[in-house]
């Protein structure tokens, strides 16, 4: 456990107070940092000092051979006694200071074996010369081992004391005693001082290493920091979209490279929108954070990895290897969220409690084998999810006709579609019964190929909706309505399908304004027709959107009305101009029950103060139900199909084989 205060201490230490001022604890770590290296230059020293001494035997036997077998004995014992102790203590992982005591005891030893053997020769003066010799111990202590200031000090001077106190029991010239002693004496400061500038030396090295190791450290936990808060979601604390990212080109790479299946499954949470809007933003926050818990808590079993991806959007990324095995992973996620229990009251499709769409795709070699392709699948299936009434699980089918190449191929006509005039607009009349009139003009949108096959709304709008490419067809057509019927006045009012993306998207109505701004139209001249789509979130910037339209002008209908669930409660929220009933509705009006069912429908729309157009009038019998339960406009093959622009611009009646209905004009 590293001490914080230390980086502060070895600051003061670096620059230069006494070190003895210094807290222990830096002498402390200083001990057990170099204890390692120390224990094995204390061997080293041993060992290598102990041959040195032993090969001194040669001189002993040259210059005083008379006691040289008691000298070399001498050498050889304290060998014999010291070495052993100390290899103990250092296989007993004895600390550097018990080593360093040991080699500074047998330092002084050696020099007393010898010194006490070699004072009994007969060659006085040899020894008298040899006696310098004993200068090499003091090197020793002072500079040939590594021992602590003190130490060194204390064995040297314990070899010092030895000399003089041989130097004078001894007799001999006063000239050689001053010579010798004075030897020593300065041998002593000399080798004394260059150890206490070695300490020193060694000390600051330490300290300098500890401050570089600190700011490493320091450097690198800041950038292990800044890193993770770069891939962080600030809100939930998973990671973000860059982290999921990174992952995922993992995750793909060892697809690719080791053949590791994995999935994709994103999560969306339900109504989250009106989630926010209701309870706030806060509990928004903590609801988001609440799903993210309950997501990390599944992933973690399955050793996934799970981020959020933008919104109220989650990934996940997961090892599995079958259809099977996403699909159980996608519904053990959705019901992860459901247990959770978050209320969620606003909703309005008959539950209360915060739930996720889940759409998932498996990874599947493919020709074009990109990694952003799993996430489109995904994305794909997350649709179809949302589409199904959400708060339910898809897996992405390759197998689907909806996720075929063909569906792929009208996502990218769409995207040169206006560009490369594939689209186009046919427009059917639509009559008021009373006078018989063509009272407006329904535009539909028409798709070509490039080789001219015609692909039908009900393939492409989907699409279409699904990609966003709606956004600037639908735009589009308005832009062409005006300049094929409105501006020339050919028609009095065209209705446009309007898909509920458009509405949700912004600024839609401010570009509307500037449409019909720049044709010189007004809005009156324009109806939105609506579908109660399941995609269809009634939020606030819809009912908006909805505002802005009207006060533009543009009417407001309600098409394909009775199909969707929440039509009813449509009716109230919005003040519809004109609401259509399905044709359904008219085409089972055969039997006696559909024909009730029709009437009450038409009833009910009637006495909420709408308009009510019935569309799909095809036959006679179609005519004379219209008729009974007098209804206001009607639209259908019988009155007339759907026709190029130019059929409107400068004559009526549209068709004469299909207008039986109609009184020329
Ligand atoms: P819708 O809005 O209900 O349009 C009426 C559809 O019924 C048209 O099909 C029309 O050709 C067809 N129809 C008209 N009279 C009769 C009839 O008497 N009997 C039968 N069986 N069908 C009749 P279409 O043109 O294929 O359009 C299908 C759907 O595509 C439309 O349904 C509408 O929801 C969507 N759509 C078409 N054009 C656009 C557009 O510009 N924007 C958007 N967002 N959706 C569009
Ligand atoms: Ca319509
Ligand atoms: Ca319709």
């Amino acid at each position: 456990m590293i001490d914080q205060r230390l980086p502060a201490l070895i600051e003061a230490a670096l620059l230069k107070k006494p070190r003895a001022t210094l807290p222990k604890v830096l002498d402390g770590l200083y001990q057990s940092e170099s204890d390692d290296a120390r224990r094995r230059i204390a061997r080293h020293g041993i060992w290598l000092s102990f041959i040195m001494y032993l090969l001194f035997s040669v001189t002993d036997a040259v210059l005083i051979p008379d006691v040289a077998p008691y000298s070399i004995t001498a050498r050889v014992l304290v060998g014999l006694i010291i070495l052993p102790v100390f290899e103990v203590q250092y296989h007993r992982h004895q600390s550097s200071s018990a080593l360093d005591l040991t080699c500074a005891v047998a330092l002084v030893v050696a020099y007393l074996a010898w010194l006490f053997t070699s004072l009994q020769t007969q060659y006085v003066e040899n020894f008298s010369y040899y006696m310098f010799y004993g200068c090499i111990f003091m090197m020793g202590a002072n500079l040939f081992f590594s021992f602590k200031f003190s130490l060194s000090v204390m064995s040297s001077t314990a070899i010092l004391i030895s000399v003089l106190t041989a130097l004078y029991l001894l007799p001999g010239s006063t000239t050689y005693r001053v010579t010798l002693a004075t030897f020593y004496l300065s041998c002593f400061a000399f080798t004394t001082y260059v150890n206490w500038k070695l300490n020193k030396e060694r000390f600051s090295v330490f300290l300098n290493s500890m401050k570089a190791r600190f700011q490493q450290t320091e450097a690198v936990q800041r950038g292990e920091a800044l890193l993770k808060l770069s891939r962080t979601d600030a809100l939930t604390g998973v990671a973000n979209r860059r982290a999921v990212d990174e992952k995922l080109r993992d995750f793909w790479d060892d697809w690719q490279m080791l053949g590791m299946s994995f999935s994709a499954i994103l999560v969306d949470v339900d109504f989250f929108k009106k989630f926010n809007d209701f309870y706030g933003h806060q509990e928004g926050d903590h609801c988001l954070r609440l799903v993210a818990d309950a997501l990390s808590d599944v992933i973690n079993k399955h050793h996934g990895f799970m981020g959020r991806y933008g919104g109220e959007e989650f990934i996940i990324l997961a090892p599995t290897n079958t259809q099977e095995e996403v699909t159980s992973l996608a519904e053990e996620i959705r019901l992860a969220v459901e247990r959770l229990g978050v209320k969620h009251e606003l909703r309005r499709d008959g539950i209360t409690d915060v739930t996720v769409s889940v759409g998932a795709a498996l990874v599947r070699p493919r020709s074009d084998n990109k990694v952003e392709r799993i996430i489109h699948e995904a994305d794909r299936a997350l649709y179809n999810a949302k589409a199904s009434g959400r708060n339910c699980t898809r897996v992405f089918d390759p197998n689907d006709p909806a996720n075929s190449d063909e569906t792929e191929n009208i996502a990218a006509l769409l995207r040169v579609a206006t560009r490369d005039r594939l689209v186009s607009l046919v427009y059917q009349p639509i009559q008021h019964t009373a006078s018989g009139e063509t009272e407006a003009v329904e535009a539909l949108m028409r798709l070509r190929m490039l080789d001219g096959t015609l692909i039908l709304p009900s393939q492409f709008i989907p699409v279409a909706e699904r990609t966003g490419a709606i956004l600037d067809l639908g735009l589009w057509a308005i832009r062409t309505v005006c300049q094929d019927l409105l501006v020339d006045g050919h028609v009095s009012l065209v209705s446009v399908n309007v898909s509920p993306i458009q509405l949700k998207a912004p600024g839609f109505a401010a570009s509307v304004a500037a449409i019909l701004d720049e044709h010189g139209v007004s809005g009156s001249k324009l109806a939105f027709e609506i579908t109660e789509g399941l995609d269809m979130e009634m939020h606030s910037d819809v009912l908006r959107c909805i505002a802005d339209l009207k006060r533009l002008g543009v009417r407001i209908w309600l098409d394909d009305f009775g199909t969707g669930f929440a039509g009813l409660s449509w009716l109230r929220l919005i003040d519809f101009d004109t609401v259509k009933i399905d044709r359904s509705f008219l085409h089972d009006s055969h039997t006696s029950r559909g024909k009730a069912m029709l009437r009450d429908i038409v009833g009910l729309v009637r006495n909420r103060g709408h308009s009510v157009l019935i569309e799909g009038v095809e036959t006679d019998e179609h005519v004379a139900v219209v008729q009974e339960l007098a209804i206001d406009k009607v639209q259908g093959f019988h009155v007339g199909r759907p026709v190029s622009a130019k059929q409107f611009q400068g004559r009526f009646p549209i068709d004469p084989h299909l207008h039986r209905y109609l009184r020329p004009a």
